[in-house]
């Protein structure tokens, strides 16, 4: 098929997929152009802010991939007080961020709960609700995930990673706290509960293949999920996945896959809420920019403490780490200005997709 008419189409196959991922030179700038269109076309040129807060890396996981996996010693732990956390979300208010997303390594002890539920009442008691709150804080139990909801916590972010499941089994350990089937059922329990559920990927992994990506856009659309992160794999020195650093693409080539996955992506499920990763702006200083063009929507500016931030990196180099959020805001502004976006600033910046179904009762 040509690449014309894959580009009208939204219910792509894996093998229509794979050619927009495989696209250069005329058709990939098709691509990109057809997918900014779309954007455009369903959800104007808004960019959508949530004021991340790193709430702890402290974790029980140990992924092969992540600097914060609990079997690093060299990271000195951290868990912000509620005050802190109090005061991360009072300035995302100011800055009229509309929300905030509290993100921490993965914990589901008791005292955990209890404190994220207890955290996301008490934001919602600024200026009567006004805050939007997303959360990443990983596998948990069914009734841990409806606590939060009840709490006041509306959307939830848990990357599968890789939706290949021996893939999935080559970046994490394979044992019982890094358990396949248990994420794929922690998403479905989201999507019950009722959360505008998110989940995302790294690109660029050792051992990925293009099939391999081409399934993850295919399992985005199948759970219908209400938003997606996606960003390069960046591997970090004190990881196992470190040793694989020269079996992957050079970084200019996760970058541009990268933006192909959130292009693609984004002809498939026009209206959802696409996050242009951080892990974009690392690897190329104009990555978040390029990401928003691609089709991503949703930008996370870091609300963490600056002196926190060292000790939360999953990759290394992280962009903006050492950046204050004032500066991070008019930076952002103009950035997004230049390239015709604006941000909605005072709203929660919703998936539409989301809302779509909820207004006809699905
Ligand atoms: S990716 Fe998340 S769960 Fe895995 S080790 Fe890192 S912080 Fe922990």
């Amino acid at each position: 098929m040509s690449i014309d008419e894959i580009l009208n189409k939204t219910n792509l196959t894996c093998e229509e997929i794979k050619q927009l991922l495989a696209a250069e030179g005329e058709d990939k700038k098709k691509l990109f152009d057809r997918a900014l269109q779309v954007k455009l076309k369903h959800l104007d040129n808004y960019v959508h802010l949530r004021g991340l807060i790193e709430y702890s890396n402290i974790c029980t996981k140990y992924c092969l991939y992540c600097g914060v996996r609990c079997k690093n010693l060299k990271v000195e732990r951290y868990q912000l007080s509620d005050e802190e956390v109090i005061e991360c979300a009072k300035l995302a208010h100011k800055l009229g961020y509309g929300s905030v997303a509290i993100q921490s390594g993965e914990r589901s002890d008791k005292a955990f709960v209890d404190k994220i539920t207890h955290l996301v009442q008490e934001i919602k008691k600024i200026d009567n609700g006004s805050l939007g709150i997303t959360l990443s804080l990983g596998e948990q139990t069914e009734e841990t995930y409806r606590r939060w909801f009840e709490a006041g916590a509306h959307r939830y972010l848990l990357r599968i990673e890789a939706s290949n499941e021996d893939l999935y089994y080559k970046i994490h350990p394979r044992d019982e706290k890094h358990d396949f089937k248990k994420r794929l059922d922690c998403i479905d329990s989201l999507l019950k509960v009722g959360f505008q559920t998110g989940s995302g990927v790294m690109i660029g992994l050792p051992f990925q293949s293009l099939d391999d990506l081409a399934s993850d856009l295919l399992f985005f659309k199948q759970k219908d999920l209400a938003m997606v992160g996606m960003g390069p794999f960046i591997p970090h020195p004190d990881t196992p996945l470190w040793a694989y650093k020269d079996q992957i693409p050079p970084a200019e080539k996760r970058m541009e896959l990268t933006l192909k996955m959130i292009a693609t992506l984004r002809l498939m499920m026009p209206e959802i809420n696409m996050v242009a990763a951080t892990a974009n702006q690392t690897l190329d200083p104009q990555g978040r920019e390029k990401a928003i063009l691609a089709g991503a929507n949703v930008i996370m500016p870091n609300l963490t403490p600056n002196e926190f931030r060292e000790n939360y990196l999953i990759y290394p180099d992280k962009a903006n780490v050492k950046d204050k959020p004032s500066q991070t805001q008019s930076k952002l502004d103009e950035s997004l200005a230049a390239i015709g976006h604006k941000v909605l600033y005072n709203a929660w910046g919703d998936s539409v997709a989301f809302m779509r179904k909820k207004a006809l009762g699905q």
